[in-house]
């Protein structure tokens, strides 16, 4: 199983350094290793640019999210059957996607994982970083895969449309999302913030699938170096709404401690 024509979502087959649908439909292979399946013009220059791309790939190489990538994998294999294909729809640049992937590999070397993310900054990283996953740019509200070919979708803070999701996977197929928890950094919101606020809720209804689990996973981070400092704060919507003075305030704080607070559900679609 592969990713399917964006334009009429018939079967890629690789000729060369393209791959092709019946209808003639053509996208070529880009060096990095991956595929552009994103239509229109400026096709990948939507999404996380390459500063916010480099501070969450240097955050997360720290190992403060690891605990999640471990649960996560966990959750997947437990999921996905042997030999199955799991897709990861907004990887960014492919920190979970490569130890989920890997955690596969381990158990049957044969499971298909697909991911995408809009942002081109993140795939070229994402497949440079672990060459089996089959990479490519496109967009959540879209994606480039044919009807029912999933068997476990995994979305980890990334926006997307519930029935794109209903789409692509099969019915007994696992919907597996990460989104922030209520006390998620809020550590890092009291240093920029007079009045900070705690997340909302989200509710975990969704129509066509049947919540399976809804686990929380928190604890506390102490970032001890300016430069982490700089990495959390950049890689988070904050860098881009916080004014200029606030900003700078934070960029040189020497460290932080906060709590980080992960909500992971997982569906089956009925
Ligand atoms: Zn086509």
């Amino acid at each position: 199983m592969d990713f399917a024509c964006p334009k009429c979502k018939g079967e890629l087959v690789l000729a060369g350094n393209t791959k092709k649908c019946k209808n003639n439909h053509s996208f070529d292979r880009a060096k990095a290793g991956y595929y552009n399946l994103l239509l229109g013009v400026g096709g990948g220059t939507h999404g996380d640019n390459a500063e916010m791309v480099e501070a969450r790939r240097a955050f997360l190489s720290r190992g403060f999210y690891e605990p999640l990538a471990k649960r996560l994998s966990e959750l997947v294999l437990l999921h996905t059957p042997e030999r199955g294909c799991v897709l990861d729809a907004g990887c960014g640049e492919g920190y979970y996607t490569d130890k989920l992937e890997s955690a596969l590999c381990e158990r049957d070397g044969e499971t298909n994982v697909l991911a995408f993310d809009i942002s081109r900054d993140a795939v070229k990283y994402a497949a440079r970083l672990n060459k089996r996953v089959s990479y490519a740019v496109a967009t959540s509200y879209d994606m480039p895969v044919a009807d029912g070919a999933i068997d476990t979708l995994v979305n980890a803070f990334s926006p997307l449309a519930i029935p794109e999701v209903g789409r692509v996977l099969h019915t007994g197929g696992h919907f597996i999302i990460v989104y922030p928890g209520r006390e998620h950094l809020f550590g890092l919101k009291s240093v920029i913030y007079k009045t900070p606020y705690k997340n909302e809720p989200e509710d975990t209804a969704i129509e066509g699938f049947r919540l399976l689990t809804h686990e929380t996973l928190s604890y506390r981070i102490d970032l001890k170096s300016n430069e982490d400092v700089r990495s959390l704060f950049m890689m988070t919507p904050y860098a881009y709404r916080t004014p200029r003075e606030d900003r700078e305030r934070v960029l040189s704080l020497p460290e932080v401690s906060t709590e980080v607070e992960f909500i992971i559900d997982v569906y089956e679609k009925i």
